[in-house]
C-alpha cells in the first residue's frame, strides 16, 4: 500500500494527482450522500434533523461531486503529460475542502471529532499538492470553521445546525447520532494514523538518503573525505579497545594531469571512476572503507589488518590498475597509482594520515607506480 502511494506521488503527473484526489474523495462523499439520504427518508432520524440545512448540505455535496467528476473527465486525457494544471488542482482542493468543512460544521465541529478528519485531509492534500495550491482551500476552510464558531459564541446561529433537539434524549445523543459520530471519529482516526506513519517513514527515508548523500563521493560512488575521517576515528576507538592492527593507505594517480591535458576531463573522470571500481574490487566489504578524498587522491582504511596483508591488497590494486587499458581519441593509454601505506599503532588520525602521506611522497620520488609502506609508531614516522 505504501509503495503504491509512493509510486503515485513520485511518478505522478500534475493531472494524475488531481485524479487521485478525486478518486480518493468521491467514495467518501457518496457514502455521506447515501447515509444522509437514508437519514432523511427514515421518520425516526428525520425527526431529529433540521431538514433545511440537511438538504442544503446534500445539494452542496452533490455539486462538489459533480464538479470533481467533470474536472476528472476533462483531465483524464492529460493524465500522462507533465504540464501543470494549477486551476483544476486548486478547484478540486477547494471543493473537497468546502464540502468536508460544511459537513463538519453542520454535524458539529468538535463533538463529531470531524476536525480529526479535516486535519487528515489537509495532510493528504499537502502530500499530493504543493502548499501554493492548498493555500486557498486552507484559508477558506479555516475561515468557515472559525467564522462559524465565532457566530456560535456570539449567539448568531446554533452549533451543529443540522441537528434538532430530538437528536438527543435527556441530553444524550440518540443511537443514530452516536453511531454517526463513532463512524466519523474512527474514519478520521484511521486516516490520521496512516498519514502519520506515512509521513514518518518518508522522513526516515529522506534522512537516510541525506546521510548517504553527505557520505558519498558523487563521481565514483565511494565514501567521501568526511565519511573516511569518521571511519578512521571510529576505528581508532575500536583499536584502542581491541589492540588489533589497522592500516591506512593513500593513493594518488600518477601524472594524472597529462590524461586531462591529452584526452580531456571526460576521459580523466572515466579513469577516476575505474580507479574507484578497482579499489572496491580489491577490498573486503563492508569492514574496509575505500574513499575518494578529492581530485585524484584516494584512501583505504583496512581494519584488523597487518602491514604485510595490507601491502598485498595494495599491490594487487596497483597491478590491476596498471594492467587496465583505457581508450580515448583512438589511442590506448594506461594509468598507474602510487600508494603510501602505514600500519597504525596508536596515533591520532592526523598523524596516521601524515605518515601515509610521507610514504606516498616516497613512492612518487622513487619513480611512481609502486607501494611504499612502514609501521608507524607513537611520536614518529
Ligand atoms: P603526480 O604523479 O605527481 O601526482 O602528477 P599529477 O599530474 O597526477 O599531479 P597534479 O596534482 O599536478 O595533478 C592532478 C590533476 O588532477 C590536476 C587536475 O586537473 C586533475 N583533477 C583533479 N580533480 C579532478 C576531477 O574530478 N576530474 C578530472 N578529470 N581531473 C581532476
Ligand atoms: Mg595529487
Ligand atoms: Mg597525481
Amino acid at each position: 500500500m505504501r509503495e503504491l502511494f509512493e509510486r503515485l506521488l513520485v511518478s505522478a503527473t500534475p493531472a494524475s494527482r488531481v485524479l487521485l484526489a478525486v478518486w480518493a474523495s468521491t467514495p467518501f462523499f457518496v457514502i455521506v450522500l447515501l447515509a444522509h439520504g437514508w437519514a432523511l427518508s427514515s421518520d425516526e432520524v428525520r425527526a431529529g434533523l433540521n431538514a433545511g440545512p440537511m438538504w442544503a448540505l446534500q445539494a452542496l455535496l452533490l455539486a462538489c461531486v459533480a464538479l470533481n467528476l467533470t474536472l476528472a473527465w476533462r483531465l483524464w486525457p492529460r493524465r500522462g503529460r507533465r504540464e501543470r494544471v494549477p486551476r483544476s488542482a486548486m478547484l478540486v482542493c477547494l471543493s473537497i475542502g468546502v464540502g468536508y468543512t460544511a459537513l463538519t460544521i453542520l454535524s458539529g465541529t468538535f463533538t463529531t471529532c470531524a476536525s480529526v478528519i479535516l486535519v487528515g485531509v489537509l495532510a493528504i492534500g499537502l502530500l499530493i499538492f504543493p502548499m501554493s495550491t492548498m493555500f486557498v482551500a486552507y484559508l477558506v476552510c479555516t475561515g468557515l470553521i472559525v467564522g462559524h464558531d465565532v457566530g456560535v459564541l456570539l449567539g448568531l446561529w446554533a452549533y451543529a445546525p443540522a441537528l434538532g433537539p430530538q437528536a438527543f434524549v435527556s441530553d444524550q445523543p440518540t443511537w443514530w447520532l452516536a453511531a454517526w459520530r463513532e463512524y466519523v471519529f474512527y474514519a478520521g482516526y484511521v486516516v490520521l494514523l496512516y498519514l502519520l506513519l506515512l509521513l514518518f517513514s518518508r522522513l526516515d527515508d529522506m534522512h537516510a538518503s541525506l546521510i548517504q548523500l553527505s557520505h558519498t563521493d558523487e563521481l565514483t560512488g565511494l565514501a567521501n573525505r568526511r565519511r573516511f575521517m569518521q571511519a578512521v576515528q571510529a576505528e581508532l576507538v575500536r583499536q584502542g579497545r581491541s589492540g588489533q592492527p589497522m592500516c591506512v593507505a593513500l593513493l594518488d594517480a600518477d601524472h594524472f594531469k597529462r590524461v586531462n591535458d591529452r584526452f580531456g576531463h571526460h576521459a580523466g573522470d572515466e579513469v577516476l571512476r575505474t580507479l574507484g571500481a578497482v579499489m572496491l574490487g580489491s577490498v573486503r566489504t563492508p569492514t574496509d572503507v575505500a574513499a575518494r578524498l578529492g581530485g585524484e587522491e584516494f584512501a583505504l582504511l583496512l581494519p584488523d589488518t597487518r602491514l604485510e596483508d595490507a601491502r598485498r591488497v595494495c599491490e594487487r590494486l596497483r597491478s590491476t590498475l596498471a594492467a587496465q587499458r583505457f581508450r580515448a581519441e583512438g589511442q590506448n593509454y594506461r594509468v598507474t597509482v602510487s600508494i603510501g601505506l602505514v600500519e597504525s599503532r596508536g596515533q591520532d588520525a592526523d598523524a596516521i594520515l601524515a605518515a601515509a602521506d610521507r610514504q606516498l611522497y616516497q613512492a612518487k620520488t622513487e619513480g611512481r607506480n609502486r607501494v611504499c609502506c612502514m609501521v608507524s609508531m607513537w611520536g614518529g614516522a
